[in-house]
């Protein structure tokens, strides 16, 4: 396992907050109230019929999420009605799937990066992560954006030249394809949580709360790998979700123009904007490196069955509405709806990128033109190790604690937008992201101020809204 323990500095008396008695027990949670374990288990019990639901909907009454919930209140159906003319578990799915995780695993695993080589502002190859909470540093290797390069223009080279197989192939196999995503997200989920028992990868990084739901959910192990390089989180995350998500796109636009002759711009809009943010994923896959899923996460059903099922078929709704509704919106409210996914695309990447920069260069850089204002904050790993970090405040980040988030909801609203307003299907992402969001910036500034103490007091003293200056 290529990873790196970096010996650190002890540091005197009189740091900035020399906080010897502070254990370093930041990071998921090491007890389990019930409150959490109710979500948990909710969760675990009811995500995947959600899923199923929304994609019902569409499939049995033309996207509408109140007419089951009607029909089956007025008696005028039944549950088994519904699960009996919901396409079942088929074999031909299971082909295509095969074949797309072993291509992604085949991408991943043994075609090292060469776009870094073309491309020198691009951070491919071998990079590292952020020290783990126990103090370590695990090498990671970046060739998202050659995978996704080399997908799609497969793809393309089969719907223009090679016709192996019809570009629909996505939405004409959704809800077969639904139960192998579920048979996989399931299967990693559980070999993780295995894994963790009998042969971890990093025990000093492993996390037991005493409760199994919990444990199952949100992960033992931080990076699970298999052999050297074999990531669990940058593969599952980035690889059959996020680079399934535009070719699912694409898939949704070809059934558009199949059924009606067509594509509308609402559908243009919702590829172009969803592109931007996958394509911007994968260039920025090293910075990724550094986002929560990957330096503070464990890898569990959370992160397993949610990049497997949940991200690739709720994240996509708006364009599988589409395909049921082939809005053609108003050059007015088209434009409205770019300048929307812009501006939102723009303040979620500038905010990451300050960041991404400010500590790169340990705050040696120009934020909005000017030297960057930080507070200078320490913390302790397990190892005992006292480190130094530092928070920026200024530029975005002197907005508001996660402008990031503020830029992202934005995006999602965008792409909503773009479905019109006849019905709730659609923004059943923006509604999904603000809960997501918001419960992540609590997440985590629970767990930064277990880590950072009074620095972290002094910081939320300096910027004192989490996403809208004045609101919240
Ligand atoms: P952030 O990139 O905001 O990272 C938070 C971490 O950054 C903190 O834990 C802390 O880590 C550090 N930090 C916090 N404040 C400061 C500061 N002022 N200066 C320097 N470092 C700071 O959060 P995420 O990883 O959650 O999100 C990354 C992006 O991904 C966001 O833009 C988010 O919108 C997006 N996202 C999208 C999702 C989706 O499903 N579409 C899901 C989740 C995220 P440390 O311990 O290093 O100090």
């Amino acid at each position: 396992m290529e990873t790196t323990r970096r010996h650190v500095h002890p540091r005197g008396k009189g740091t900035a907050s020399g906080r010897r008695d502070q254990t370093a027990q930041w990071g998921r949670a090491w007890e389990v109230d019930w409150f959490s374990l109710f979500g948990v288990v909710s969760l675990l019990c009811f995500a995947p019929f959600i899923v199923f639901y929304f994609v019902m909907a569409c499939d049995q009454y033309q996207c509408s999420v109140t007419q089951p919930l009607l029909e089956l209140y007025r008696g005028e159906t039944s549950l088994p009605t519904i699960w009996a003319r919901s396409p079942s578990f088929s074999w031909a799915a299971v082909k295509i799937y095969g074949v797309w995780v072993s291509f992604q695993v085949f991408l991943y695993m043994c075609i090292p990066d060469v776009v870094h080589k073309f491309l020198p502002v691009y951070v491919g190859g071998v990079q590292d992560g952020a020290r783990t909470p126990a103090g370590l540093i695990n090498k990671y290797e970046i060739n998202g954006l050659q995978c996704w390069l080399i997908t799609h223009a497969l793809w393309f080279a089969n719907a223009h030249y090679f016709h192996w197989f019809s570009p629909t192939i996505i939405f004409d196999n959704w809800i077969p394809l639904m139960w192998c995503c579920n048979i996989l997200g399931y299967t990693v989920a559980t070999f993780a949580f295995i894994k963790a028992y009998l042969f971890p990868t990093n025990s000093e990084d492993c996390k037991f709360t005493g409760n199994v739901f919990y444990n199952y959910m949100m992960g033992i192990e931080f990076n699970p790998r298999i052999g050297k390089w074999f990531d669990f989180k940058l593969f599952f995350n980035g690889r059959p979700g996020i680079v399934a998500w535009t070719l699912i796109n694409l898939s949704y636009m070809a059934k558009q123009q199949e059924l009606y002759g067509h594509v509308t711009n609402s559908m243009i809009l919702v590829n172009v904007l969803q592109a931007i943010y996958v394509v911007d994923f994968f260039w920025n896959e090293a910075w990724y490196l550094k986002t929560i899923d990957i330096c503070h996460d464990h890898f569990g059903w959370y992160l397993g069955w949610g990049d497997c099922v949940w991200l690739p078929y709720l994240y996509t709704l708006q364009g599988l509405y589409l395909v049921y509704h082939p809005v053609q919106l108003s050059d007015p409210h088209a434009l409205v709806v770019l300048l929307l996914g812009l501006v939102g695309y723009y303040i979620f990447r500038s905010t990451n990128h300050q960041k991404d920069v400010f500590r790169r260069t340990d705050g040696s850089c120009s934020i909005w033109g000017r030297k960057p204002a930080f507070i200078e904050c320490s913390y302790r790993s397990a190892d005992g190790g006292v480190h130094r970090s530092k928070l920026l405040t200024s530029g975005f980040w002197g907005v508001s604690r996660h402008f990031n988030y503020t830029g992202d909801l934005m995006g999602s609203l965008a792409y909503c937008a773009a479905c019109g307003f006849a019905h709730i299907l659609p923004y059943f992402y923006i509604v999904y992201m603000s809960i997501l969001l918001v419960h992540r910036c609590v997440r985590d500034e629970h767990r930064c101020s277990s880590k950072y103490g009074r620095d972290w007091k002094r910081y939320t003293d300096a910027v004192p809204y989490r996403l809208i200056p004045g609101v919240f």
